[in-house]
């Protein structure tokens, strides 16, 4: 992104702010001032890259993620292209394809609030609730649909939808959708847009299924790489608690009862683990609310209005439910299964530490998951400093143990008053028991297999 102010002059200086604005990518009044009343001062990076690209008409593959700001980055300059061509048909002409009905909404009310002063009709269509709402506006005619592919197969089968006048095609979170199975429902849905279109595919990671759709769909597509780097990840602190397996639900406990946890967002790997962990936590007093995509279309907005206002401070999702969640203010991400790759690390943890704010992202990484986190340390440019935490009933007497990092040291359950300064052992993963207290060992992270992992309670 260009940044910072001329040293030469202050033209130069003005042409740097410029550049770095909404007006230097020449975006309508109308666009602007609805830009200005969102509160936005200056484009995010994508914004930068992508508008320019879309606005001259070509097809674009974006590796990008939620939180980069890539609904604007498409959202405007096609809300632009619209407004530049006013063709008054009654069929849709820009079609969003989205893989969730929480995302597809959100990216709905970007349209309605970008386009707020161009006239421009929208619809979010999306299963799991009636349909008479949604085929009511789509009977007045519409410019732009955002849609879950089941639906809007329905609705396109039953003739409240011709694809024939589609100009500007997005698919969004492609990777999720190729995820969730929707693979076929996508080539039937793009088999009916005319082949003379500008197209958009945005995808967080690109597995080669991905390439391949990009390569069938896109026409000469320019990519535009906006992943947020770990670098850019520098308001969270992140920190990594190596865990057993069936100790992570006392840990989280520990760590809501001991740490200022304002607003957290817990992810597990299953649907199944995320039901189990609301139980637990509900069971000890911890409000927590679970959203996956067992629940029912009115449940999860339920559950994600009541975590957006607050009345609940611990929210547990699954990766597919908790795309599309945007959530202001988020103190805490909670990694309670590691996530597989780098890529949903930072997916995840990118829900924290916005706009200038800190945020924290605990990761709780059992012996099971030790690949996991090597992948992700391969990535990362930062330290991420690792705590290696023992249940009390493992470990009387001794604490956690931080491995190779910078960051102060956390002490197990119990421990905390005992504990000083002096008495903090630095010992190598599993020979805790070994070590005689006040003995002191500084073994790195990497130097943990010197007492392999197992031989912890055989040791004792
Ligand atoms: P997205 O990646 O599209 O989900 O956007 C993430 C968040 O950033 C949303 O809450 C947007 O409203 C917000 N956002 C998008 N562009 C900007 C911008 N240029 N300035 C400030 N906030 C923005």
């Amino acid at each position: 992104m260009l940044k910072g102010r001329c040293d030469l002059c202050a033209f130069h200086t003005v042409k740097f702010k410029l550049m770095n604005s909404f007006e230097g990518l020449h975006l309508s009044s109308p666009i602007l001032q609805a830009l200005k009343s969102k509160g936005y001062t200056e484009p995010t990076p994508v914004q930068l890259k992508a508008i320019p690209l879309i606005l001259e008409g070509r097809d674009l593959f974006g590796s990008a993620q939620t939180g980069t700001g890539k609904t604007a980055a498409f959202a405007l300059p096609l809300l632009q292209l619209m407004s530049n061509k006013a063709i008054r048909t009654h069929n849709v002409r820009t079609l969003v394809l989205a893989p969730t009905r929480e995302l597809a909404i959100q990216i709905g009310d970007s349209f309605r609030d970008y386009g707020k002063n161009l006239g421009m009709r929208h619809v979010v269509v999306y299963g799991g609730v009636s349909q008479h709402q949604q085929t009511q506006t789509l009977r007045k005619g519409i410019d732009i649909i955002v849609a879950t592919p089941g639906r809007l197969l329905d609705l396109m089968e039953q003739g409240f939808i011709k694809l024939n006048d589609v100009e500007f095609l997005v698919l969004d979170e492609a990777d999720r959708m190729l995820d969730m199975g929707f693979i076929h429902d996508i080539k039937r849905i793009v088999a009916k847009v005319p082949v003379k279109r500008q197209t958009m595919l945005f995808s967080a990671t690109i597995p080669s299924q991905i390439k391949k759709l990009a390569h069938d769909l896109l026409r000469n597509p320019v990519s535009v790489d906006i992943k947020p780097e770990f670098h850019e990840l520098k308001m969270v602190k992140q920190q990594v608690y190596l865990v057993e397996k069936n100790d992570k639900t006392g840990l989280l406990c520990q760590l809501i009862n001991s740490e200022p946890i304002g607003h957290a967002l817990i992810f597990t790997r299953t649907r199944r683990g995320a039901d189990k962990l609301v139980k637990a936590l509900n069971l000890k007093g911890i409000r927590s609310q679970a959203i996956h995509g067992d629940k029912s279309q009115s449940q999860r907005q339920r559950v994600l209005a009541d975590f957006k206002s607050k009345k609940v401070h611990m929210l547990i999702a699954t990766d597919v439910a908790s795309r599309g969640i945007d959530v202001k203010d988020l103190s805490h991400v909670i990694n309670f299964d590691m996530p597989e790759g780098a890529d949903t690390y930072t997916h995840r943890i990118g829900r924290t530490g916005r706009a200038g704010a800190t945020g924290v992202a605990f990761s709780f990484c059992s012996r099971e998951e030790q690949g996991l986190l090597k992948e992700i340390q391969r990535f990362s440019s930062e330290k991420i400093s690792l705590v290696k935490h023992i249940s009390p009933g493992r470990a009387a007497g001794d604490d956690s143990i931080r491995l190779d990092s910078d960051e102060p040291k956390r002490v197990g359950y119990g421990d905390r008053r005992n504990a000083s300064h002096g008495d903090r052992k630095k010992v190598g993963f599993g020979e805790r028991k070994k070590a005689g207290f006040g003995a002191r060992k500084r073994i790195g992270y990497n130097d943990r297999p010197k007492v392999r992992y197992g031989e912890t309670r055989k040791a004792g």
